[in-house]
């Protein structure tokens, strides 16, 4: 049962230091029994109190981790229903169904090249899912260390009987691949396995309350890293089924479900599994296994994935340098832009267009678009001025004519004064500097 913010409040050291980022003890209280905060901000909690504090000062869901090193998917942790209360942390994992009896080194070719960059982001898939379709031990363990060997990125291993999945479990424990996954018939097996290799486990249940039960049973053996499937495979169900978890552990601090979760597609057709597999990103899959393989499938999951997980409060930024486009020299052209990334992508897409190398030049609007952030204030002479400084910009152009976005003409005069660069009014749309600079810069 969870503990109510005065409860909690009562165990602390009721000094308002701060410390931990709220301004009062009774704040930090509050946002511990919401599930906003865990009970480690405070550093100053006595050993006593974090006993008493107990479930309240863990995490609502927890935080689990598969595979090793720089490609480690860490999965739950997340404290919010809804995100424009906050935002989420951990963007869910998406996994690639691979069977044992495939050509693996191929398919695992195929998965290293999922890889996308746009609007100054990279977008990966995450996982392998290695499945053992064979039902043979051997083929099983072989596709395992194929998988080990050819891909850095995380894995599972799906495998429901226990005796199979040990020998494969055993041969790449190193890589902390999740199993998948204790059921009510094998959960005493595949748990002690679990705890023997210390690798995390999947639980599968046959609905949600059995699920819960199945939980619990696995907890008492002593074993908590777990991520949770309901069993179902039927959009709307499996939709239903991520929603009630995530409630009843964030809002409930339900602990049988204080875990992250997983989800699997069931259709056939690629399209229709992606539009199955967004509805469990957007709605609370910790962790979602596909067949869809190919770049143009999973390139648009990977932006909805991208848009979901971003800081509702912060947008997508570039950093404020200088940037050189093609082959620049000291004539080059220098444009203004803002640092909010898709405007910066834009103009540096036709300035790209314009094959006329040049200098773009971002000014740090805090990833605010042009018009905004001149409202805003925060795109002013002044700050192209020390923009144009700090980047060096005389040092790099013989020349002192910058190109300002058509739609902030009203900034020329204060940019020309604050500067000393003269000013060149450019086109309102980031569509007209082709023919922009053919007219002022082509030789
Ligand atoms: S760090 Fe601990 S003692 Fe200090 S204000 Fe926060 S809760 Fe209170």
């Amino acid at each position: 049962m969870a503990l109510t913010g005065l409860q909690i409040f009562k165990q602390l050291p009721k000094t308002n230091c701060k410390d931990c980022g709220h301004p009062t003890c009774l704040a930090f209280a509050m946002a511990l029994a919401a599930g906003k905060t865990s009970l480690d901000k405070c550093p100053h909690v006595s050993e006593e109190a974090k006993e008493a504090l107990g479930a309240a000062s863990a995490p609502p869901i927890k935080l689990v981790k598969i595979g090793v090193d720089q490609t480690v998917v860490e999965l739950g942790d997340e404290t919010e229903l809804f995100r424009h209360d906050k935002r989420f942390y951990h963007p869910t994992a998406v996994a690639i169904l691979v069977e044992d009896t495939e050509d693996i080194a191929a398919r695992l070719a195929d998965f290293n090249d999922l890889e996308f960059d746009r609007v100054g982001l990279h977008y990966v898939t995450d996982m392998v899912a290695l499945q053992c379709t064979s039902g043979d031990a051997a083929t099983f363990k072989a596709a395992a260390e194929q998988v080990a060997a050819n891909t850095d990125k995380s894995f599972m291993l799906i495998c429901e009987d226990a005796a199979v999945m040990e020998a494969a479990a055993e041969a790449v424990a190193a890589r902390k691949p999740l199993l998948y996954a204790a059921t009510n018939d094998n959960y005493e097996a595949m748990t002690a396995l679990a705890q023997k290799v210390e690798c995390p486990l999947a639980v599968k249940g046959n609905g949600l309350a059995d699920l819960a039960e199945l939980v619990d049973k696995i907890t008492k053996l002593g074993y908590k890293e777990l991520v949770l499937d309901s069993g179902n495979r039927e959009t709307s169900q499996v939709l239903a089924d991520l929603t009630q978890m995530r409630r009843l552990a964030v809002k409930k601090r339900f602990r049988s479900f204080g875990y992250p979760t997983m989800a699997f597609t069931s259709k056939e057709d690629a399209h229709e599994e992606i539009v199955q597999a967004s509805v469990y990103v957007a709605k609370y899959a910790g962790l979602v296994v596909l067949k869809a393989h190919k770049k143009e499938e999973i390139l648009p999951l990977l932006t909805w994935r991208q848009n979901l997980y971003t800081d509702p409060q912060k947008p997508i930024q570039v950093e404020a340098k200088v940037n050189a486009i093609g082959d620049v020299t000291p004539d080059s052209p220098v444009y203004i832009t803002t640092n909010f990334s898709l405007t910066y992508y834009i103009v540096e897409g036709e300035v790209e267009n314009s094959k006329i190398p040049a200098y773009i030049l971002p000014i740090n609007t805090d990833g605010i678009s042009v018009l905004t952030s001149w409202a805003a204030g925060k795109l002013t002479g002044e700050a192209i001025a020390k923009a144009l400084e700090e980047n060096e910009m005389e040092a790099k152009v013989n020349h002192k004519t910058l190109v300002l976005p058509g739609y902030v003409a009203v900034l020329s005069g204060s940019t020309e004064e604050a500067s000393g660069w003269k000013v060149l009014v450019g086109p309102r749309e980031a569509a007209g500097i082709p023919s922009f600079a053919r007219e002022h810069f082509a030789k």
